[in-house]
């Protein structure tokens, strides 16, 4: 069991040291388009699934030497489900001075406590599939009990209190590839300081779209800060992360 991985080449962040609170598929979604596969436990309860213990010895092995430009919480699942978040940020931030960023579904941030624990971050990268309860149903398949305007909602509220980046995600596939406009629209009133928009380049049940498509939908987002997977050539070029080389997030 791997909790603390790379550096990795991210297109997002430039080379990344993974940390997995997780170790495990678990997620308040289950995704039509996961990378991951089908969520094995869709649920909203949070619990320690790796003690704080174990990942702070796992960064003290991986951390020392390390060419990074980040450490970046994400994994098989959703993290902010991991009780012991706060700890393992304040842990983070005694090893290492290099920013910090999550990957998050954005399904916990209608919570105070979580979006107390966000703030400690320096980049949190929240996704946004859809722009409408009906394509939220569709594409993230919640669990029972989340509410797709209580999430946007407080997508918004978070980007106006918080003091570091506030970035979104948003992952095109023939559902909601017709809806840029929309996404688009929601994006501009959230104001966020990036938006990554995304395709499911590795193995996914519901494939990718052209490198057309998504300069095509890129037009939707002009006058916001993007970055296209396709054009994350810093990095990676587009045929390079199709071609199935790792790459996290
Ligand atoms: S939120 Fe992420 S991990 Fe969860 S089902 Fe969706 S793509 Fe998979």
């Amino acid at each position: 069991m791997k909790t603390v991985f790379g550096p990795v080449s991210s297109w997002r962040f430039g080379r990344s040291i993974g940390v997995d609170p997780l170790c495990q598929n678990v997620c308040s979604f289950d995704c039509v388009y996961c990378q991951v596969g089908p969520t094995l436990n869709k649920t909203i309860q949070k619990e320690i699934f790796i003690s704080t213990d174990r990942i702070e010895e796992d960064l003290k092995r991986v951390l020392p030497g390390a060419s990074a430009d980040v450490v970046t919480i994400s994994g098989y699942g959703e993290p902010t489900l991991a009780k012991n978040l706060d700890e393992i940020i304040e842990v983070i931030r005694g090893l290492t001075d290099l920013p910090i960023a999550i990957l998050t579904n954005s399904s916990t941030l209608p919570l105070g406590k979580m979006r107390r624990t966000l703030r400690d971050l320096d980049i949190v990268v929240a996704k946004l599939d859809a722009y409408n309860y009906s394509l939220f149903e569709e594409i993230n398949r919640p669990v029972k009990g989340l509410h797709f305007g209580d999430i946007l909602k407080w997508i918004k509220k978070f980007k106006s209190s918080f003091e570091g980046r506030l970035e979104l995600q948003t992952m095109f596939i023939e559902k909601n590839k017709d809806y840029a406009g929309e996404l688009a629209k929601v994006a501009a009133e959230i104001q966020p300081d990036k938006v990554y928009i995304n395709t499911p380049l590795r193995h996914s049940p519901e494939g990718h779209l052209s490198e057309d498509q998504m300069y095509e939908i890129e037009k939707h987002f002009e006058g916001l800060n993007v970055s296209s997977v396709c054009n994350s050539k810093k990095y990676r070029s587009y045929k390079e992360v199709l071609n199935g080389r790792s790459v996290q997030g």
